[in-house]
């Protein structure tokens, strides 16, 4: 009897945990790739195209606009195939890999408010009626979660090891909302484990605060301001629609062009725009490049690798160029020994 046969009887169990992620991916309001957020972002962009067009008083055709939105040079090129791929290794993959590695954002969140009211006393605003304790809770939440992300993006660019592995995202030459998934498992715990200290700590801040959650208005799993962001902002960072904010958002708000900026492959964009959705920790820390109406001319994105858009350059090499970061000694072995093989293939 073989132990790893697999029984027919188990086939619709397994095809439901294969579909799961997938599902929950597509339909989940609590996941940025949701077919009502991707709606949401064609809206957007077919708005803002045909509105600029008019402005210029030219008349844009339904033919028209949607070779404009969906232009074959994007959506054919090697870097948007290589996206596809990260994004069924993120379905599969990358969530087994995390699953094993990740410290919980909850328990550290138990231990902050423990360890406050062991050396501070009893909860002092636990009176706080329960709306206001929430409207705080879901903003102070944000704000630690958009501090994670900038700190993480900052390391990943800073750091030799982790700008390694992080490059994966940037060889991106053509961004479209597929890009987002283009980034290395490696990364993707040590993002997730920023964020459990920064939003744990915050949370457990809260729970001494006010007492007893509810703290955070949560909708699938999410923070709510999150989800507005999912709705009207995520899927047009990566994208080719160069949309820039005016006024009072433009300085709040991480528009798409912040992020191609960031995306850019010209010297005097690098290091700039680390934010997710709000400008609050570039401006802080000084790294906030606030882009122009007009698209750049001549703006390019990608990042100089070998085999960029292929399994080997996009999994394997970024982990080699990143142990060599570590250990420079390593160099002389990858350069003489099979790991050259390895790389020189790529
Ligand atoms: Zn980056
Ligand atoms: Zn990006």
């Amino acid at each position: 009897m073989i132990s790893g046969a697999v029984n027919l009887s188990d086939l619709p169990t397994i095809g439901a945990r294969l579909l799961a992620p997938v599902a929950t991916t597509l339909l989940s309001l609590g996941s940025s790739f949701s077919l009502v957020a991707l709606l949401s972002a064609l809206a957007i962009a077919a708005a803002h195209l045909v509105g600029r067009r008019r402005a210029r008083g030219r008349r844009t055709s339904l033919a028209l606009l949607a070779r404009l939105l969906f232009p074959k040079s994007i959506w054919r090129h090697p870097s948007t195939k290589a996206d596809l791929g990260f994004l069924l290794l993120n379905f599969w993959v990358t969530g087994i890999i995390l699953a094993g590695g990740l410290w919980s954002g909850s328990k550290i969140s138990l231990v902050v408010g423990e360890t406050l009211r062991r050396f501070l006393g009893a909860a002092p605003l636990s009176e706080t009626p329960a709306l206001i304790i929430v409207a705080v809770g879901t903003v102070a939440g944000y704000l630690a979660y958009e501090l994670g992300y900038w700190i993480d993006h900052y390391l990943s660019h800073k750091v030799p090891a982790f700008w390694a592995i992080h490059k994966v995202h940037h060889t991106a030459e053509v961004l479209t909302p597929l890009t987002v998934f283009r980034v290395h498992p490696l990364e993707s715990l040590k993002f997730h484990n920023i964020l459990a200290v920064t939003v744990g700590t915050t949370n457990g801040v809260a729970l001494y605060v006010f007492g007893p959650g509810p703290h955070v208005m949560m909708i699938f799993g999410q923070n709510a301001i999150m989800v507005v962001f999912f709705l009207a902002l995520v899927n047009l960072q990566h994208s080719h629609a160069w949309m820039t904010f005016g006024g009072g958002l433009g300085r709040l708000f991480v528009s798409p062009a912040h992020h191609q900026i960031h995306h850019s492959a010209d010297p005097r964009h690098f290091g700039k725009n680390f934010g997710s959705f709000l400008t609050i920790w570039d401006k802080v820390f000084g790294t906030l490049h606030t882009p122009d109406r007009e698209r750049p001319k001549n703006l390019k994105f990608g990042a100089p690798a070998l085999e960029p858009h292929g399994v080997t350059g996009g999994l394997i090499t970024p982990v080699v160029e990143a142990l060599v970061a570590l250990k420079p000694s390593l160099r002389q072995r990858v350069d003489t020994g099979p790991a050259r093989d390895m790389t020189s293939a790529a």
